[in-house]
């Protein structure tokens, strides 16, 4: 990955090679610690902004909020501090993670309530996380083995670092299949969202998405639909099977890292005319436009340097 030079650790700006944690943290070890993905874009003026950074921090503090933990900063301060570091780093466009996670002390499952918890926030450079050519072309998806977990075994409202392990093992066996991303399924057998990414469905110029139930409620997916619905499209919030996604005319991934990725094909079934479809241009091209700060009726997204 490429580097950037401080890394915001505790509220103080840090060299980036320098930005360690002990070998006793306990989010190391067992997984409870809470994160965002972020994203700062340059604007057609030459200015860069923060693309829903309010939101994403509000998340942040609501993920904590469900762990259990409480974030030793409020969102206020994580804001300036997101801001801060991009500054400092002078980056024009770059991806934000922010980390809440319980530090060392006592190591026993309990600790988690007495250890201290802190924060980091690193940026760096990153491109089209599924590719230009994804993003241009579409992906190729594959059905995975491994079910989206169940509500009630981990929190689904939660961006936990440990829901990742679930994430990973569909992105590694989809990966090693030759697939770009894996579809995951709910318990009840009914899809549910990518590894990272929620998912969109186009039937006969109305659209589907799944129920935030068992999915992750990501910011790109309520962005998407308020721009469809801004477009005259239907979008309606409903299960759906795999099958439904070989039949449809159009299939779309959203996620702050994935932005708009087309879906050519799922486990080998090409979907509509294996191209990106109309809808699904039509959002990804109004997402950029936003992005780019050229859209005034969506500017309440953007939050400038
Ligand atoms: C982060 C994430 C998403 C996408 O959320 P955005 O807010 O759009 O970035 C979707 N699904 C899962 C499981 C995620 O962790």
């Amino acid at each position: 990955m490429e580097k950037a030079e401080f890394i915001w650790m505790q509220g103080r700006l840090v060299a980036w090679d320098d930005a360690k944690v002990h070998v006793l943290t306990h989010t190391l070890h067992y997984g409870v610690g809470a994160f965002e993905g972020i994203r700062c874009y340059e604007c057609e003026d030459g200015r860069s902004a923060v693309f829903r950074l309010r939101e994403h921090l509000v998340r942040l503090d609501q993920s904590c909020h469900i762990l259990g933990i409480e974030s030793p900063y409020t969102v206020d301060q994580l804001v300036e501090a997101c801001l801060e570091t991009i500054r400092a780093n002078r980056l024009k466009a770059c991806y934000i993670r922010p980390l809440i996670y319980v530090a060392d002390g006592e190591m026993g499952l309990g600790s988690a309530m007495v250890n201290p918890i802190h924060a980091s926030i690193a940026v760096w450079p990153w491109g089209a996380y599924l590719g230009d050519e994804g993003l241009a072309n579409g992906i190729r998806v594959r059905t995975s083995s491994f079910q989206r977990m169940h509500v009630n075994t981990l929190m689904t409202k939660a961006k936990a670092t440990g829901h990742y392990v679930n994430s990973i093992l569909a992105s590694i066996e989809a990966r090693r299949g030759g697939y770009d991303e894996a579809l995951m399924l709910d318990v009840d057998g009914y899809a549910a969202e990518g590894c990272g990414e929620n998912l969109f469905v186009v039937r006969g110029g109305r659209v589907k998405t799944p129920p935030i139930a068992t999915v992750l409620e990501g910011i790109t997916r309520n962005s998407v639909i308020d721009i469809l619905r801004d477009q005259g499209v239907v979008v309606i919030e409903e299960r759906l099977t795999r099958d439904e996604i070989y039949i449809a005319d159009e299939v779309f991934l959203t996620g702050t890292a994935a932005e708009v990725t087309p879906v050519q094909s799922l486990d080998d079934r090409r979907i509509g005319a294996g191209r990106p479809g109309p809808i699904t241009q039509r959002v990804q091209k109004e997402y950029f436009e936003i992005l780019r700060g050229r859209r005034a009726a969506f500017s309440q997204w953007l939050t400038y340097l």
